[in-house]
């Protein structure tokens, strides 16, 4: 019998970097997913239906809103995000651990649910590199550009509602800390217990 899998929020400003950290973290973890969140956004160049986002309709985002299908909600800018209950509730079942990419509200909401869920926030080395980072993107106009820049300082500042910062400077160094945060957490008692129950019986036996 394995355990339930440990639930993990990940936060940031807008271009922090989080997405890249985590894409990349995905692909050096096993038992490790992430959480295909929905969302009313209209899609942006390059993004993918299913794979970035589900991407879906102010209707049908109400509709699954009144079907409480959503673990955790929350409006960012004009458009709304939420997050599968059932898809992160059958994942924790078989032993996954879990990330959410998501926002400082939905991580607030997820703590008061689940409050064994572990919550890191993932912050620019300094305001001149987040600004940079959000003007190169190249796919936004000065004004949408600005209020990402007041949304992201919003965000930032409830970076102490965290269990962990992780600071992207270097991204090699920022993501060798979020393995180390999952790491840690796989290796404490109750999951070695779980994962090397055979061992520890027969070693005291
Ligand atoms: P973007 O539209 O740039 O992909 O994301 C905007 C913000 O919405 C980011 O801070 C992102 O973390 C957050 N977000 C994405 N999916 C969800 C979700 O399912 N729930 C919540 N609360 N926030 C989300």
């Amino acid at each position: 019998m394995h355990s339930q899998g440990t639930l993990y929020t990940i936060s940031a400003p807008s271009g922090a970097g989080k997405t890249s950290l985590v894409a990349e973290l995905l692909k050096r973890t096993p038992q490790l997913s992430v959480s295909v969140s929905h969302t009313t956004r209209p899609m942006r160049p390059g993004e993918e239906d299913g794979v970035n986002y589900h991407f879906i309709s102010h209707e049908v985002f109400q509709q699954m809103l009144g079907e409480t299908a959503f673990l955790e909600h929350a409006q960012v800018f004009d458009n709304f995000y939420g997050t599968s209950q059932k898809w992160v509730e059958s994942e924790l079942a078989r032993g996954e651990d879990v990330i959410l990419e998501i926002d400082w509200q939905g991580a607030q909401q997820v703590r008061r649910l689940m409050p064994e869920t572990i919550a890191i926030f993932i912050l620019p080395p300094s305001r001149e590199a987040l600004n940079q980072r959000l003007t190169g993107r190249g796919q936004d106009d000065d004004s949408v550009i600005q209020r990402r820049m007041d949304a992201a300082v919003a965000e930032m500042s409830h970076y102490v509602e965290g269990d962990y910062v992780v600071i992207n400077d270097d991204f090699n160094t920022a993501l060798a800390d979020l393995e180390a945060i999952i790491r840690g957490r796989r290796l404490q008692l109750d999951k070695q217990q779980d994962r090397h129950a055979t061992l520890l019986s027969a070693l005291l036996s």
